[in-house]
């Protein structure tokens, strides 16, 4: 009887492996200019015609092929860049699978011309669904240029799913990004229907190149990262949250010079900025993750952009504490900065007089008196650090203790704000300097409760306080049930139950910071909240959530009135707690505005 079972023909083996492969014309620029960086180009020039539905050329200045190995490079498994299984551990290189060019091959017309500086001229090929239909010799300078033609003209199926042509080429120019990023001292263009969109000329550093992809102005909200734990290294650039995204887009991340979007490490970034970014919102930064290559594998998928890390949790810690301490000093950072106003004299007019005596008597306190810092974008790429660091680190030792026993005559910056008032029992007006800055009484105080309960929690149990005379809760039977599964926990938290028969409950204490607050339905929440976050509640990050319910609870609420030496007081207990830019919803507590814009509002500039 005939076998059922038969053995694929290749060209059919091609076409199904270019399904893996080639997604759509930015998948042929990446593995194109891949190899050209493989073959140590630093020259790349891209051309695209109709969004490289109809023509896409990649040439470069790399080291080129032998004529044995232009024909030689398209078939199945042909690649120069590893011999033996040793090697997939030791990848120093994008390709390694030899299977791009056959399967890009098998979907296009394609031609490829090279030249290696050992031929004395360069060779021709030009295939059409793989097959080689002619051979030339032509004399070209060192290097390689392919041009693939018509993607899909074999595979109907395939090319009716190609997009628009500018949404095709939104995913080339995305591409281009990604390596331009990781490869600052490659000459990278590219060009659309024959206009040049972008023309990245080699830079010596990675902040020269991020200025010129992702533009100027981001570049002055960068904080850069520079930490190495064991043989980890995560360098590159966060931006400050301020700067955010409504997707993850711009978040870019590379493990070994390579672009991956990988879970693990998005989540160690997001958890970076936890609480810092309002719910959906996302980052904006550059990372690049070096380790030991036995510490990762690649090999997990065809295009290479999920990585396998073999210790997923000593990676995520890193990044995901790297991350946060640049945030973290960035906000003790810009409170110092900001404490050292130089306004333009032509402005200063009124409050000249209350400015020069603030600016003297900071300067007095400081051990040098050099000018301020200068704009991140100005600082050098490897200068990891500001300037003013070693008066940071002693203010904030400072600061660290308890608050009360700051010296009256060292203010943070938020205390050295001039309160003007309250407006609509909800914002803190100040001055400072020349800028009015707004402040959100409601996430200032959230965030002071949540730092102030986290570092307690950590430390042992929330400082609580006995209630004079217990007040008396009645539970259903689920959230009885839920508090005696969650007594001690409660307990840790501040709250101390006593049972009091049937389903009553005796509230003994309380969480001192939360004197003010409506007990009852504060513990019934905090009970809810502990109960959804279950076994999760492990994790720092879920626990997070309960000490928010907490903070939310009893916080001045907007809608208060406060009197100016209460202003003061929160303004004085914000400056003692990280991240003091945001409430833990990631919501601003601080807004300025400059004195030239309400000066334009006036029409008097
Ligand atoms: P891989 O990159 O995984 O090795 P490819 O199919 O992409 O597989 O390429 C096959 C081989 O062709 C490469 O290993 C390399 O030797 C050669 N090659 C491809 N592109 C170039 C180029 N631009 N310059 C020099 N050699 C190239
Ligand atoms: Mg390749």
């Amino acid at each position: 009887m005939n076998s059922k079972i038969k053995i694929l023909p290749e060209k059919l083996c091609n076409q199904i492996a270019a399904g893996e492969v080639v997604e759509r014309p930015a998948s042929v620029v990446k593995e194109l200019v891949e190899n050209s960086l493989d073959a140590g180009a630093d020259e790349v020039t891209v051309e695209i015609d109709r969004g490289g539905k109809k023509r896409i050329v990649v040439s470069d200045n790399g080291c080129g092929m032998g004529h044995d190995d232009v024909f030689l490079c398209f078939e199945r498994h042909a690649t120069s860049k590893i011999r033996s299984e040793e090697d997939l551990f030791h990848l120093a290189y994008h390709g390694f699978r030899g299977e791009a060019l056959p399967s890009i091959a098998a979907v296009s017309r394609l031609s490829v011309l090279s030249r290696s500086a050992d031929d004395d001229c360069g060779l021709r090929l030009d295939l059409v669904g793989g097959q080689i239909k002619h051979t030339d010799e032509v004399g070209v300078p060192c290097g390689t240029t392919f041009e693939v033609k018509d993607l899909f003209f074999n595979l109907p199926a395939r090319r009716k799913f190609l997009r628009k042509d500018d949404t095709e080429f939104g995913h080339i120019s995305e591409i281009i990004t990604r390596l331009a990023l990781a490869h600052p001292s490659v000459h990278f263009k590219l060009i659309h229907n024959g206009r040049v969109i972008l023309d990245l000329y080699r830079q010596n550093s990675s902040l020269d190149r991020i200025a010129m992809v992702l533009g100027r102005t981001i570049v002055g909200e960068l904080l850069p990262v520079d930490s190495n734990q064991g043989q980890m290294v995560l360098s590159g650039f966060v931006a400050r949250p301020t700067i955010n995204r409504s997707a993850t887009s711009a978040i870019y991340s590379f493990v070994n010079g390579r672009f991956v979007k990988d879970r693990v490490l998005h989540h160690a970034i997001m958890d970076g900025y936890r609480q810092l970014l309002m719910k959906g919102r996302y980052p904006v930064c550059v990372l690049f993750l070096q380790l030991d290559s036995e510490m990762v594998d690649v090999n997990v998928h065809p295009t290479k952009h999920e990585v396998r890390f073999h210790d997923q949790r000593t990676v995520h810690q890193f990044v995901s504490q790297s991350v946060r301490n640049v945030l973290r000093d960035s906000t003790r950072e810009k409170a110092t900065i900001a404490q050292m106003p130089f306004p333009s004299p032509s402005l200063d007019h009124g409050i000249a007089n209350q400015k020069s005596r603030s600016i003297d008597c900071l300067v007095a306190d400081r051990p040098f008196t050099e000018k301020p810092v200068a704009p991140l974008a100005h600082v050098a790429e490897h200068a990891p650090a500001y300037r003013v660091d070693t008066v940071t680190q002693q203010h904030r030792e400072v600061v660290d203790d308890d608050l009360a026993k700051l010296p009256s005559d060292d203010k943070g910056y938020f205390e050295s704000l001039t309160v003007i008032g309250q407006y609509q029992r909800s914002y803190i007006l100040c001055e400072d300097g020349t800028d009015l800055v707004l402040i959100d009484q409601h996430a200032a105080h959230e965030r002071i409760g949540f730092e102030r309960f986290k570092k307690q929690y950590s430390s042992g149990c929330i400082a609580a306080q006995e209630l004079l005379f217990p007040d008396i809760i009645e539970l259903n039977i689920r959230e009885d049930t839920e508090l005696r599964d969650q007594q001690q926990q409660m307990e840790r938290l501040g709250f101390e139950l006593e049972h009091f028969g049937g389903l009553s409950w005796a509230i003994k204490t309380i969480p001192t910071f939360l004197a003010e607050s409506d007990v009852k339905s504060m513990v019934c929440d905090v009970l809810e909240e502990l109960t959804s976050v279950g076994d999760s509640a492990l994790t720092q990050d879920a626990f997070d959530a309960v000490l928010i319910t907490m903070a939310c609870h009893g916080m001045i609420r907007a809608n208060q009135r406060l009197d100016v030496i209460e202003m003061k007081s929160l303004l004085k207990q914000l400056d003692g707690v990280d991240f003091n830019q945001h409430c833990p919803h990631g919501r601003p507590v601080l807004q300025r505005l400059q004195r030239n814009d309400i000066e334009k509002m006036f029409r008097r500039i």
